[in-house]
């Protein structure tokens, strides 16, 4: 029996890690369940799962979740509140594995935490990781923690790697799928509305990360996460265009072969695939019919039209804190957008400024991490106060 902490439980990927475990009642129990700011969902879930605790990181909302969890009858269970309650989840000893699928910089502390107390750490935050980088490998390897990637393109390329030794990881190179997003084959963005921009045509998924999709900054996350995980430069990381979804990502090798993963775009899947791994187990995602889909389509990512790509490239190449403000400016640049105080174009003009005008040595500690991340979202927000 694993015991899990599910950070991020009320999100689209804790929702589905949910699904997941619910097949599985005599492998994996839900030890915690931490959420932002939803009392509601946090206690609906308790009810179903029934954990040892619950944390919300809005520390103003500690009252209502400990009354709604009494009301509803689960006086056991333990209430906390604030960001090192949802931190002390992801580092409790009674916790084997921690499924950490927060939104943004704000999991860059538990994800940490859960490195530094050598767990078994299944990944979807993939900001933690853009932020966390050499650091948090480094940090990682120390302390004898276990990453789990559960972005599904990071997922194919974990299974697609997982024969491959240095040597051959050395000589081989990444090929990370995209579906292009709702706009794809647009050359004018002009005029997107944020309910335009978070229906995307294959994933259902949080609002951030569909806005992400949508200006292609998502891919150029993953093509920084992706350098992270496996050790790849960024000129060894390719993006492809792939509007079905269906093949998750490859990894071509010295002698032309290519490796991919395929399957339903499902992110039950990867999820199964962190939480078993090495052995695999039932997902509930719906099996994969290539006779009824007929045919897979490829093309190249437009990176003039969606600038951002490129940007993510130049921030990894150029190291420091580049990556940290980037990802902060995208974070507060994707809040004034669906805020519509900020059109969609413009959320391509503020990260660019934000990324090349911040420099700054690589921090050495998580906290320094933040620190950065603070002042990139303080510079941000005066940026776009002037502009407007
Ligand atoms: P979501 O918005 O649906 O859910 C986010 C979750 O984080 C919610 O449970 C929310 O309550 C919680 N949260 C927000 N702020 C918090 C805080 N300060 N402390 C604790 N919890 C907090 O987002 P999502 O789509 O589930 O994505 C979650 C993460 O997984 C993101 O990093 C995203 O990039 C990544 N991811 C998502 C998908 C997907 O299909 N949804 C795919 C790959 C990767
Ligand atoms: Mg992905």
């Amino acid at each position: 029996m694993q015991n899990i902490a599910l950070l991020g439980a009320t999100g689209s990927i804790g929702r589905s890690a949910l699904a997941v475990a619910a097949l599985h009642p005599d492998r994996y129990r839900i030890h915690s369940i931490a959420g932002g700011s939803r009392v509601a969902e946090l206690v609906e879930i308790a009810r179903n799962v029934h954990p040892k605790h619950v944390a919300i990181a809005d520390e103003s909302k500690y009252e209502d979740l400990r009354q709604a969890l009494a009301d509803a009858g689960l006086k056991d269970i333990e209430a906390h509140a604030g960001a090192a309650a949802v931190r002390s989840l992801a580092e409790d000893p009674e916790a084997d594995a921690v499924l950490q699928a927060i939104v943004g910089a704000a999991g860059v502390a538990p994800t940490f935490a859960a490195a530094r107390a050598g767990k078994r750490l299944m990944l979807a935050n993939k900001e933690s990781v853009v932020c966390g980088g050499a650091l948090l490998m480094k940090t990682i390897a120390e302390h004898g923690a276990e990453l789990l990637p559960v972005d599904s393109e990071h997922s194919a390329v974990f299974q697609c790697l997982a024969a491959a030794d240095e040597k051959m990881k050395k000589a081989a190179r990444i090929i990370l799928t995209a579906s292009g997003g709702p706009f794809r084959g647009r050359r004018d963005l002009s005029g997107i509305t944020p309910e335009m921009a978070v229906k995307h045509p294959r994933w259902s998924m949080g609002r951030k990360i569909s806005v992400d999709s949508a200006t292609l900054m998502n891919k150029g996350l993953e093509i920084i996460e992706a350098s992270w995980l496996f050790g790849f430069p960024e000129y060894r990381i390719d993006v492809l265009v792939h509007p079905e979804s269906i093949i998750h990502s490859m990894v071509e090798f010295a002698d032309g072969a290519v490796m991919a993963e395929l399957g339903t775009p499902d992110m039950k899947t990867p999820i199964a695939v962190a939480m078993s791994w090495p052995e695999r187990i039932a997902s509930g995602t719906e099996r994969l019919s290539l006779a009824k889909l007929g045919k897979l389509t490829f093309e190249a990512p437009d990176t003039e039209t969606f600038p951002l790509l490129a940007l993510a490239r130049e921030s990894l190449r150029r190291g420091g804190v580049a990556s940290i403000v980037m990802n902060a400016a995208n974070e507060a640049a994707v809040a004034a957008f669906l805020e519509r105080k900020l059109s969609f174009t413009g959320i391509f003009d503020v990260v660019t400024s934000m990324t090349r005008g911040f420099e700054a040595p690589a921090p050495a500690s998580a906290e320094e991490i933040l620190a950065v991340d603070a002042e990139a979202r303080r510079r941000t927000a005066e940026f776009m106060a002037k502009r407007r």
